[in-house]
């Protein structure tokens, strides 16, 4: 107990003491890039990691302005940023997350993702801002990483159906403001057990990645297209009514029964699949209700025969 009310009387005297060569100190050892700048944003301080992390000496950064740090199209916001706070109340600021979005530019001319805090302190009376930064390219390449595997079947590359999920309810929200309609596809491969049985679990899965690729070539960047799964896939049109969205359908359809899908020897495999439609009927159904009037759709289309896309009318 004693020992923890001491600590900051001994900071306190050391401060008072050896300022100068304490911040000097600190500022050496930080493993975090610390910049100062003065109000006309010229550099007038640039520790051991800065050089490091920017790769200029600070011989030659010294005297120069901070956007020389920034990439083009970050200079603009950045000095309004800086500006504001400048003439803010507070003495200091974190800015951005660590998502990555802040970033900085080398020497070299790349660029990289930072996270940077701020601080205004006075130095011989005059204001002097402070950037403690820290590179995050690790933090921001695991976290494609995470969402990715959270996200992505490993597979055919196209969404699983929790990213389905999470997406198609932003774009339901979006179409109850905009009153605007979407149309749901649920897409199942024909006959795919024969396939596997005949030609291997190997030829199926490719099959299913080029049925994957043909699908996010043949819809819009907008659509969301998922694997449901195994050889199911559902694939939500924003702002598509019944008839545009049968349309797409027969495109995708014709398209996938002309692909020219191998087995491994290189022979010739015919693959079709089998579409069931449903438009949703506005703000009183869920998604879910959705979803499941285009299963029977779809589940029509098997019954008629397969190859073709039933549209729900109900
Ligand atoms: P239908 O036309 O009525 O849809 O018949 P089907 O044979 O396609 O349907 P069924 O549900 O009987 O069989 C689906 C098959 O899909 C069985 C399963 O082994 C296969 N499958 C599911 N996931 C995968 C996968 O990731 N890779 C491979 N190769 N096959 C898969
Ligand atoms: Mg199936
Ligand atoms: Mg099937």
């Amino acid at each position: 107990m004693t020992a923890m009310l001491e600590m900051p009387a001994l900071l306190t005297n050391l401060l008072a003491e050896g300022s100068c060569e304490l911040f000097r100190e600190v500022v050496a050892a930080s493993a975090d890039a610390i910049i100062g700048v003065e109000a006309d944003q010229r550099i007038v301080l640039f520790n051991q990691a800065a050089e490091v992390m920017f790769q200029y000496p600070q011989s030659a950064i010294l005297g120069r302005p901070l956007s020389d740090l920034l990439p083009m199209e970050a200079r603009i916001g950045h000095d309004r940023h800086v500006r504001a706070f400048a003439e803010s109340e507070g003495t200091a600021r974190y800015m951005g997350n660590r998502s990555g979005e802040l970033k900085g530019l080398r020497a070299d001319g790349s660029v990289i993702p930072v996270a940077i805090s701020i601080q205004r302190v006075s130095a011989g009376g005059r204001p002097v801002m402070i950037a403690h930064i820290r590179e995050i390219s690790h933090h921001v390449q695991m976290k494609e990483k995470l969402v990715q595997l959270a996200y992505v079947d490993p597979l055919t590359r196209a969404l699983n159906r929790r990213a389905f999920f999470e997406r198609a309810a932003s774009v339901q929200e979006a179409c109850s403001e905009a009153n605007e309609y979407y149309t749901i596809l649920m897409m199942d491969l024909d006959h795919f057990k024969r396939l596997n049985d005949t030609h291997g679990h190997v030829v199926g899965d490719i099959v299913l990645k080029n049925f994957a690729e043909i699908c996010q070539n043949g819809l819009r960047a907008e659509d969301i297209f998922a694997r449901w799964g195994g050889e199911e896939f559902i694939a939500l049109l924003p702002q598509t009514g019944r008839r545009s969205a049968a349309a797409i359908a027969r495109r995708l359809i014709s398209s996938v029964r002309n692909h020219p899908f191998r087995d491994e020897s290189g022979n010739r495999v015919s693959q079709t699949v089998s579409i069931g439609a449903a438009s949703w009927h506005g703000p009183g159904e869920t998604l879910d209700e959705v979803i499941n009037r285009a299963d029977r759709a779809l589940y029509a289309a098997k019954g008629s025969g397969r190859n073709r896309v039933v549209s729900d009318l109900s």
